[in-house]
């Protein structure tokens, strides 16, 4: 079993970006708000959180845990997380990638391909990672995952939350999903609307009765 990287008090990071490569980028939970936490801020912290997105296994993470010296893989994940960051912002922006960006995630992406194997999949055959011998293994999956969103066409239903930097995938029939995760950015904006309502009401006493909403 892996350790828990998580110090008591920080909470359990959400999962909530609707794709491997979105929520890699998502890992530093409250990134502008008095919470923040690097969830992958040391290499126990990234094998745990590549555990609970399932692209190693437990028993692998405990082998990968054993491996000495994994500070490059760290400083790695940190690049690949920095460039995945900026590719998604732009993409959200409707703004073109910058090839700085794109040359650090194609290196990874290469790598990727250099060590997968074909793993039967449906009538046909995915890249996949079974068997990680390296620290960085765990990078591999998600910058593969990366580079096949950048080129799909579901890249339109990327977003970022409307309450923070997250990015996400809108899977929404209406493409109407605004927020990382409703119980977080959206509560948050409710409630400020709703006191931002109320202070409206006050100023204007004559508005009518109170509706309750
Ligand atoms: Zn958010």
């Amino acid at each position: 079993m892996v350790e828990t990287s998580r110090p008591a008090g920080v909470r359990e990071l959400p999962i909530v970006g609707g794709h491997l490569a979105l929520d890699f980028a998502n890992t530093v939970d409250d990134p502008e708000g008095p919470a923040r936490f690097d969830h992958v801020a040391t290499y126990p912290g990234l094998l745990e959180w590549s555990v609970r997105v399932h692209t190693v296994s437990a028993t692998d993470a405990e082998r990968l845990a054993a491996l000495p010296d994994p500070a490059d893989a760290l400083a790695r994940a940190h690049t690949l997380r920095s460039a995945l960051g900026a590719l998604f912002a732009a993409v959200t922006d409707g703004a073109p990638p910058e090839p700085r960006h794109w040359a650090a995630l194609r290196g990874f992406a290469a790598e990727a391909v250099a060590n997968a194997e074909l793993v039967p999949e449906g009538s046909g055959y995915t890249l996949g990672w079974p068997r990680p011998r390296r620290p960085e293994s765990v990078l591999w999956p998600v910058a593969h995952a990366a580079v096949e969103l950048l080129t799909a066409a579901d890249l339109a239903r990327v977003k970022r939350c409307a309450g923070c930097p997250w990015v996400f995938l809108d899977h929404s029939r209406n493409s109407s999903r605004r927020w990382c995760a409703m119980n977080d950015c959206g509560t948050h904006a409710k409630i400020r609307r709703y006191v931002a309502r109320r202070a409206a009401r006050r100023d204007q006493p004559a508005a009518g009765a109170d509706t309750g909403g």
